[in-house]
């Protein structure tokens, strides 16, 4: 037999499939899926088989022979396969890239596995023990327990009776990883092991001391060892001070791996399906009766906050179990809370496998084993969890669809939304499309299917024609669902309980400065939350950081610097103090007067958490702020324990990033503040307007969702910009009608796509050189299809920009440049792509300018 093998060698020139014979022993083992060790170019690579046939392509006398077989179960499935297969077509990635992001990094290793007789099943039918089974004979004489390697040497015909015995559980499958990659090794700090001696100790010590006392008694009360990290902040000391103690041989330090299950020991408490509102059932009927059609649909779940979509997700997945089908639910990394695990793990059990970033390798492993073993039926995670290896998958359902987090920024870049609808379609399953400011793609897309199009006509008070050719509903629009049936719109405009939508109140911050208030609060924030802290209520507060310092703004008019052929902000960059236009190269001189109103207040705008947390304490002394950002969340648990911490009200406000914005739930809180709102608003990103939007509106939807309603204050120097001026009013149609309209002007997504290519090498002229060659050949290929720039407002075009140096023009050593095509009309823009890059490479000397390729971008910085 032979084998057709993909080599983990990710370079262009070896994508594509290698023939190798299937050694007689490993005949039986080898499937399609499988990770085999394979001879290429003098050593031994991993590779995956991804099909199986008689007769070779090649000479067969000249084949090589699979050296080894990596896994005995195949860790990717023939649908994988084919999903990544186009995955490497759509994001022109290499096809050994796109089935490496499939499996867990713990499969890269080395994995070895182990099978043992289940004894009391042997025993209780001994007619399996028959002559024929010499190889259970080999097992008991080797102690019980064998490594599989040695089955498959041994007892080559056997495989198939081997795999029966593990599959039906007479065989006891252990795998052995050895974990390189997940072995993260911490300074942790181990309670007294002599606590009588400890309790003397802590009596004995000197009354200057009292620092190591409190820590020492701290650690007393621990049952087991905890980061020094932890122990300083926890206990409220320095990591000198625990030294000290450790110094006395009160308590150990070392280092040791810090790998805890943060699910271990949780008991989750068990909840039941609430009876619907008439919004929901209408809802969970169209997704219910979808799942059981077998139709690949997609649904765009466009729900306000607080309107119940968690409900709905859970009915649905529970609609799906009962007819033996799985479901895969995606969650952006940054919500994927323990609060948000809970729902599903109260409500499904053990049936839940969760799969995120901050698990080990090893135990990443452990739950992708769970569904492959089909011991879960639903998995909950971020985006890779799309690769979920499930069988009959019935629904994905893809919570806040818009974050930009599901798009991968290393390749393959993909986007699971798209990955999504792609395997949905393989599986006859139903795809919903969750969130509160659905992505313009989504919306627009929606917008395609008759319902649809009628309300968002509606929603933006005009015709529904209009609203179609807005839309751009004759041409493609960048959404995956483009190319099937586009999603259709099912809305649910209402709060569960008919609780009304928090009132949300702008303050300019303009004013506040010619009010001589030069404080980061204006005093009605600052009002608020002292009342607040009167009542005992909580507060959120948001630091909205994103393009944290890089753009320019007047702080007595509000102006930003705009590029002149974009429409877009420009960026400062402080070496050469130049402003800059990430898309078009175009630059100027930074200003140190306002163009526009004269002001010398024009400033390089961005305010860290830190200095805010430090402002708060000056006003409100003996506040207690519970701070979330990159830097106080890196160690693993510690987003759970700030949440923990202010959910038992530990803390008055919760002061953070991004993260304090997604999917919280508290009972207590009655304001949230947005301490700026406009730093998200000028990022030189078309998608700047959209995403300070969705920003605004989930941030406001963490107030008053239970019984005490709430109060939002966002804090602007754009009072009158329409995303703000929307969220205020939480009104989504209208900001989509506005966005739209600047989209189509300025010919953006969703009325064209976007590829950004990236070329890198160590030599700037030869980079240089190369990136004009790139867009030559494009240009040449566009021309000769008659695609040459905008023909008209529905043609199809291919618009070639660049090469301009990249917004980091140099990184590691290595010189950037990008090329951007923008594109519109049902066009194989990949393709064309493609064809330029190897005739280019062709041409090219060693070592080769590395090109990389980035299908509709999320992130243009
Ligand atoms: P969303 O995800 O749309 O923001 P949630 O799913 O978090 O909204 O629901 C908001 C609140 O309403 C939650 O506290 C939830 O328990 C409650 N809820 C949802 N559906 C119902 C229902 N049918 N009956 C009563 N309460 C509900
Ligand atoms: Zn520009
Ligand atoms: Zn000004």
């Amino acid at each position: 037999m032979i084998a057709k093998v993909i080599v983990d060698v990710p370079s262009r020139g070896t994508d594509r499939p290698f023939d190798y014979e299937v050694p007689d022993k490993l005949a039986g083992w080898v499937e399609v899926g499988s990770r085999v060790g394979v001879p290429f170019g003098g050593r031994v690579v991993q590779g995956f088989v991804i099909g199986l046939a008689e007769f070779a392509d090649v000479d067969r006398a000249k084949l090589k022979a699979i050296s080894e077989l990596l896994d005995h179960n195949p860790p990717l499935s023939p649908d994988l396969i084919e999903l990544a297969q186009w995955i490497s077509e759509k994001y022109c990635c290499t096809l050994t890239t796109a089935l490496q992001a499939m499996i867990p990094a713990a499969l890269k290793g080395k994995a070895e596995t182990y099978v043992s007789l289940a004894e009391e099943e042997w025993s209780e039918a001994p007619s399996l023990l028959s002559e024929e089974n010499e190889w259970v004979d080999y097992i008991r004489r080797s102690g019980g327990t064998v490594k599989l390697a040695a089955l498959q040497e041994r007892y080559p015909s056997e495989a198939s009776a081997v795999k029966a015995a593990i599959s039906d559980g007479r065989l006891l499958e252990r795998v052995s990883i050895r974990d390189r990659l997940a072995v993260r090794k911490v300074l942790t700090v181990y309670p007294p092991s002599d606590p009588a001696a400890a309790h003397e100790a802590l009596v004995l010590l000197p009354a200057r001391a009292a620092k190591q006392r409190e820590v020492l008694r701290f650690m007393l009360e621990q049952d087991e060892p905890l980061p020094l990290q932890r122990v300083v902040e926890e206990a409220g000391t320095t990591a000198s001070t625990v030294r000290a103690l450790a110094d006395k041989g009160l308590i150990t330090i070392r280092e040791a791996e810090f790998n805890r299950d943060p699910y271990a020991g949780r008991s989750f408490q068990q909840t039941t399906a609430m009876s619907l509102t008439e919004e929901q059932t209408a809802v969970y009927d169209e997704i219910s009766s979808a799942i059981d059609s077998g139709d690949s649909r997609v649904f765009l779940l466009h729900g306000v906050t607080g309107s119940g979509k968690t409900e709905v997700y859970l009915q649905s997945i529970q609609h799906c179990l009962q007819y033996g089908r799985q479901a895969i639910v995606l969650v952006p990394e940054i919500a994927l809370t323990p609060q948000m695990v809970e729902r599903f793990k109260g409500r499904f059990g053990d049936a839940v496998a969760v799969l995120h970033s901050r698990l080990s390798n090893g135990e990443r492993y452990d739950e992708w084993r769970k569904i492959r073993e089909r011991r879960a039926q639903v998995a909950v995670g971020a985006r890779s969890a799309i690769f979920a290896p499930f069988e009959r998958l019935g629904l994905i359902i893809i919570d806040e669809e818009h974050e930009s987090s599901y798009k991968q920024e290393e390749s393959p870049k993909y986007h699971a939304r798209d990955v999504a609808v792609r395997r949905a379609r393989q599986h006859g399953a139903v795809v919903v499309l969750g969130s509160a400011t659905p992505s313009l793609e989504s919306y627009a897309a929606a917008a395609r299917s008759g319902v649809a199009v009628e309300r968002l006509a509606q929603d933006a008070g005009s015709t529904s024609s209009d609203a179609a050719s807005r839309t751009g509903a004759n041409s493609p629009s960048g959404h995956p669902a483009a190319s099937g049936k586009p999603p259709a719109l099912l809305p649910m405009p209402n709060r569960v309980g008919g609780r009304p939508l928090p009132k949300v109140q702008l303050v300019d911050m303009r004013s506040e400065l010619k009010n001589g208030n030069r404080s980061m609060f204006s005093r009605e924030l600052h009002e608020a939350l002292a009342l607040r802290l009167e009542r005992g209520q909580q507060s959120v507060l948001l630091l909205n950081r994103r393009g944290h310092s890089t753009f320019v703004m007047c702080r007595s008019c509000g102006y930003t610097a705009l590029c002149p052929h974009c429409d877009i902000s420009l960026t400062f960059h402080q070496k050469s103090r130049a402003l800059r236009c990430h898309y078009c190269g175009y630059a100027e001189l930074a200003p140190t007067q306002c163009p526009s109103c004269e002001s010398e207040h024009i400033r390089f705008f961005g305010t860290g958490t830190q200095r805010v947390e430090e402002e708060l304490s000056k006003l409100f002394p003996g506040i207690r702020v519970i701070r979330m950002d990159v830097d106080t969340t890196t160690e693993k648990g510690s987003h759970e324990k700030w949440l923990t911490m202010f959910g038992d009200r530990q803390g008055d406000v919760l002061l953070g990033t991004q993260m304090v914005a997604k999917g919280l739930d508290f009972p207590y809180v009655t304001l949230v503040g947005v301490i700026a709102a406009d730093t998200s608003l000028h990022l030189p990103d078309f998608r700047a307007a959209e995403k300070t939007f969705q920003l605004l509106t989930q941030v406001a939807g963490r107030a008053g969702r239970h019984e005490l309603a709430g109060e939002v204050i966002i804090q602007t120097y754009n009072p009158e910009h329409y995303a703000i001026a929307a969220a205020q009013q939480h009104d989504y149609a209208s900001f989509v009608a506005d966005e739209l309209k600047h989209r189509q002007v300025m010919s953006y997504p969703p009325y064209c796509r976007l590829i950004l290519i990236t070329l890198s090498h160590e030599a700037l002229p030869l980079l240089i050189a190369t990136g004009e060659k790139l867009a030559t050949l494009l240009r040449e290929a566009v021309a000769d299809m008659g695609l040459a720039s905008a023909a008209g407002a529905n043609g199809r075009f291919i618009d070639i920009l660049g090469p301009v140096a990249s917004p980091i023009p140099r990184m590691k050593d290595r010189y950037r440049f990008q090329c951007m095509l923008k594109y519109r009309g049902n066009i194989d823009a990949t393709g064309i792509l493609q064809d330029a890059i190897r005739m280019l490479s062709d041409r090219q000397g060693q070592p080769p300018v590395q090109i990389s390729v980035d299908v509709d971008p999320q992130v243009i910085l």
